[in-house]
């Protein structure tokens, strides 16, 4: 009588359409409702995960004391279950260590058949974390391709998931690099779509650099010493100078070990400090809470976008001020830290225009402000 009964029940269910998510109604049939809510099961799928190595062209030579690069390695991720596919992305610029081998080595290791269910993230996260130690580039790429699966198989955006409005994503600044007047002032005049932008400081010729700047445009700039101060006295005395220019924030001004004399620094600045090189992750928000004003947090140095929710919730919960920056990355790993900026006080997000072979499309940058795409996931598509 009972299994009639909830036959019965089950077909009239079926008949008006409302079989899906009926777990709760189809007692004494067990695991039926479940194999009937497509993509509410996790019976028999699997994840797996896919990589492919890819070199990222950029548009400009990239200088560093070290020399001068024309390319970025990147590996592209694929997390497939159940049909769906997740994009992610791992970026390798050399100095951090990272390389195509070692993001290959690391996501041979992973394992991700040993889950059935792909909403168990933070069960799947702590798990790629315990693989090995550092790696943040390869665990961002498996983290990204995870939430985009995770969004698409809910078909919401994840800046809707987690409740941001996509109305407060912020400018995101434009990078000037060092160079010569001329050079700095036509790059200046390139930079016109955008509203804020970004100097980079700390060799020789700061003045120079910001004045240059300043006889094109009267935007709001902000500068990236990226360590190259050594003397606090004279980085406050510069900062004060800057603040007359018309400049928002400094980024990582001494270097990151000069703990002291950052804090000191920060405490008599008027303008906001921001750590850049000296936090990498999560554990990191503790030390620099009190020294830096704020944090800048990227997907690659942190492991992804877990990770970058985590530092920013908690940089925010102590008062601090947040901005989200990347690598050179295709679209794929800038639109997933894209989701995240309406919690950010400023972004760096130009990472995709600075090559010139992206892969997907993703967010656009429409009047030098940040536009989520409206599609479910990190919401971009392969080009
Ligand atoms: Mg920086």
């Amino acid at each position: 009588m009972g299994q009639n009964h909830n036959n019965n029940r089950r077909d009239f269910l079926k008949k008006a359409g409302f079989i899906a998510g009926s777990a709760f109604l189809s007692t004494g049939t067990k695991g039926c409702a479940k194999t009937n809510n497509r993509r509410g099961s996790s019976v028999g799928k699997t994840m797996n995960l896919k990589f492919t190595p890819y070199e990222l062209q950029l548009k400009h030579a990239f200088t560093l004391a070290s020399g001068s690069r024309t390319t970025t390695p990147v590996m592209l991720t694929e997390i497939e279950y159940d049909g769906v596919i997740g994009y992610g992305e791992a970026s390798m610029p050399p100095y951090l260590g990272e390389s195509h081998e070692t993001v290959r080595k690391f996501l041979t290791k992973v394992e991700l058949n040993r889950f059935k269910d792909p909403f168990l993230t933070e069960d799947i996260l702590d798990y790629i974390n315990t693989i090995a130690p550092g790696n943040f580039a390869a665990k961002a790429s498996v983290d990204i391709a995870l939430y985009d699966l995770l969004g698409k198989l809910m078909e919401q955006p994840w800046y809707r998931i987690w409740g941001f409005n996509p109305d407060d994503t912020p400018d995101t600044s434009f990078t000037i690099g060092i160079d010569k007047p001329d050079v700095v002032k036509e790059k200046t005049r390139e930079a016109s779509p955008y509203n804020i932008l970004k100097v980079k400081m700390g060799r020789d010729n700061d003045r120079e650099m910001i004045n240059s700047v300043r006889s094109v445009t009267d935007k709001p700039l902000c500068v990236d010493v990226n360590q190259g101060w050594k003397d606090r006295s004279e980085a406050l005395e510069m900062i004060h100078w800057l603040k007359e220019k018309g400049i928002v924030f400094v980024e990582q001004p001494m270097p990151k070990t000069m703990v002291e004399d950052i804090a000191w620094l920060t405490q008599n600045s008027p303008l906001p400090i921001i750590a850049d090189e000296a936090l990498q992750t999560v554990d990191d928000i503790r030390n620099v809470f009190g020294v830096y004003s704020g944090v800048n947090i990227k997907l690659m140095k942190c492991g992804g976008m877990r990770a970058a929710r985590q530092m920013a919730l908690a940089a925010k919960g102590l008062g601090m001020k947040v901005m989200f920056g990347c690598m050179t990355e295709t679209s794929c790993a800038v639109t997933a830290a894209a989701q995240l900026s309406p919690m950010a006080d400023w972004a760096d997000l130009d990472g995709n225009l600075l090559i010139t072979n992206d892969v997907f499309d993703g967010l656009k940058i429409v009047e030098g402000r940040i536009v989520l795409p409206d599609r479910p996931g990190i919401g971009v598509l392969e080009k």
